[in-house]
C-alpha cells in the first residue's frame, strides 16, 4: 500500500495569499481544488481554477505565462474548452504534477510571487460552471441510514430489502438537468396520487426535497467489456464535490415501482462548483468494515486496500434559508449534520461494481453517492427523513416551521474534513433556491 501523505499535506504550510491561512478557511494551501470559473457577468471563456483562500487561480494564465512546470503545464491541455474533462482523463500523475506545482507556488516564500499574483481573481468576482460536461450520471445509495429510513416510510415492514448489502445499489440518471450551484430551479410539475385519491393529477409537487450527496467525479475511462479490477479502482475516479438530488418525494411515491425514479429526479441536480481531488482527501481516508454480522463483500469488491483506507471521513452539513429569513437579512440556518463514514460502499467499489459486467466509464461521468445521513435525530440527509415522512415538521429558529420545501427557500451543502495533526479542508458551498412551478 503506498503512503499517499507527502509534503503538500504538511499542516505547518502557509500561503502567501493571507485568506489561505485563516484558522476556518474552507481552501487551505492543502486543499487547492478545481473548478470552472470567469469573472462573473463576463462573457470571457470558461476556465479552470483552484482555490486558495477566497483567490481563484486562473490556470491558464499561469500556464501561459510560463510559471508551471512542464508536466503541470502539459496536465491542462484541453481544458480551453471550458472543462475538466482532459484532465480528469489523464489520471493520478497529471494530477499530482499540478497540485505539487501549485503548492510550490501558492506557499509562503515561494518564487515568482508577483507573476502568481497576477493570476488571482477574488472568488466573490468570479461566477461558475460545471467542472465537467457529464456525460453519464449514476446515483447510488449507500448511506444505508437513509436507504433503512426511507424504506421504512415506503415499506413499513421490509425498510432495508436483502440485496441491499450485497449489491451497491443505483440507478442511471439524467445528465443534462445538473446545474452548477447558485443556479435557481423550478418545482416541477408531476403526477401526484394519495392514498385516498381516485385518480393522480398533474400539480406542482407538493414534497419537494434536497439529498445531502457527494458527486464522487470519474477520471480516466475504462474499455467496454473491460471490468476495473478493485486493485486499480481508484486510479479511475478523479475527485469529489458536493451535490444535492432535488427530490419530489409524491412524483417518486406513486413512479417509482417498478423500474425506480424517473420524473420524480430528473428536473434538477445542483453540483458544487469546486472538485476536491483524491489527493486532497487523503488524510480523511478511513478503514473500510462491515457491522458485525453482516455480509462480507463479494471478491471482486475487496481488497486489502479497501480494507485499510477505502473510507472517507467527512462531515457534511444542511442549511436553509427561507424568504422570510431573507428579507430578516438572516443567514442560512443548519437543518442537519451528517458524515461520509456511514456510507456501506466504498468509492472504490462504486466503480468496480459500475463495470463489472462491462460497463464502460468515461472521464467526466458523475456517481452520486446517495443520500448520505447518519444514525441520529437531525441527522437526515433529507427533509424525508428529518420530517419523519411529512408528519413532524421542522421549526426554524424564526418560527417558521418545514415539512418540505417552499418556494423561495434556499438549500446549501457543505462539507469538511476535520483530522488531528493535518489542516481542516472544505468543500465550498453548493446551493440552489426553489422558484414556483409552472402553470400546468
Ligand atoms: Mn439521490
Amino acid at each position: 500500500m503506498t503512503d499517499r501523505i507527502d509534503a503538500t499535506h504538511d499542516a505547518s504550510l502557509q500561503s502567501w495569499v493571507a485568506s489561505a491561512n485563516a484558522a476556518g478557511t474552507d481552501f487551505p494551501v492543502q486543499n487547492l481544488p478545481l473548478a470552472i470559473f470567469r469573472r462573473a457577468g463576463s462573457d470571457e471563456a470558461w476556465r479552470p481554477g483552484a482555490a486558495i483562500g477566497d483567490q481563484v487561480v486562473d490556470l491558464l494564465t499561469l500556464r501561459d505565462a510560463g510559471l508551471l512546470p512542464r508536466d503541470a503545464a502539459d496536465a491542462l491541455a484541453g481544458t480551453e474548452v471550458g472543462t475538466l474533462n482532459a484532465l480528469m482523463g489523464r489520471g493520478r500523475a497529471a494530477r499530482v504534477a499540478l497540485r505539487q506545482a501549485l503548492s510550490q507556488g501558492l506557499r509562503e516564500g515561494a518564487a515568482d510571487r508577483a507573476q502568481w499574483q497576477a493570476a488571482l481573481v477574488p472568488q466573490a468576482g468570479a461566477e461558475h460552471g460545471l467542472p465537467a460536461r457529464i456525460g453519464d450520471y449514476t446515483d447510488f445509495y449507500i448511506g444505508i441510514h437513509h436507504a433503512t429510513a426511507v424504506g421504512r416510510l415506503f415499506r413499513p415492514d421490509s425498510p432495508l430489502l436483502p440485496n441491499y448489502k450485497w449489491v451497491p445499489i443505483g440507478y442511471h440518471g439524467r445528465a443534462s438537468s445538473i446545474v452548477a450551484s447558485g443556479t435557481a430551479l423550478r418545482r416541477p410539475l408531476g403526477q401526484g396520487k394519495g392514498p385516498d385519491d381516485a385518480a393522480p393529477q398533474l400539480r406542482p409537487s407538493q414534497r419537494l426535497d434536497y439529498e445531502l450527496e457527494l458527486g464522487i467525479f470519474v477520471g480516466p475511462g475504462n474499455a467496454q467489456g473491460a471490468p476495473v479490477p478493485i486493485a486499480e479502482a481508484e486510479d479511475h475516479l478523479f475527485g469529489i464535490g458536493l451535490f444535492n438530488d432535488w427530490s419530489a418525494r409524491d412524483v417518486q411515491a406513486w413512479e417509482y415501482q417498478p423500474l425506480g425514479p424517473f420524473l420524480s429526479k430528473n428536473f434538477a441536480s445542483t453540483l458544487a462548483p469546486w472538485v476536491v481531488t483524491l489527493e486532497a482527501l487523503e488524510p480523511f481516508r478511513i478503514p473500510f468494515t462491515r457491522p458485525e454480522g453482516d455480509p462480507q463483500p463479494l471478491a471482486y469488491l475487496d481488497s486489502a486496500e479497501t480494507r485499510a483506507r477505502g473510507g472517507l471521513d467527512l462531515q457534511l452539513e444542511v442549511w436553509i434559508q427561507t424568504a422570510q429569513m431573507r428579507a430578516a437579512g438572516q443567514p442560512h440556518e443548519q437543518l442537519a449534520r451528517a458524515g461520509s463514514r456511514h456510507a456501506y460502499w466504498t468509492i472504490g467499489q462504486l466503480v468496480s461494481h459500475h463495470t463489472i459486467g462491462g460497463c464502460n466509464l468515461q472521464p467526466g461521468d458523475l456517481f452520486g453517492s446517495g443520500t448520505l445521513s447518519g444514525p441520529g435525530e437531525g441527522q437526515g440527509g433529507s427533509l424525508l427523513e428529518l420530517s419523519h415522512g411529512g408528519r413532524q415538521p421542522l421549526v426554524l429558529a424564526n418560527g417558521e416551521k418545514r415539512v418540505f420545501l417552499q418556494d423561495s427557500d434556499s438549500i446549501q451543502l457543505r462539507a469538511y474534513g476535520v483530522r488531528e495533526g493535518f489542516r481542516r479542508i472544505g468543500f465550498g458551498v453548493c446551493e440552489g433556491t426553489v422558484l414556483p412551478a409552472p402553470a400546468p
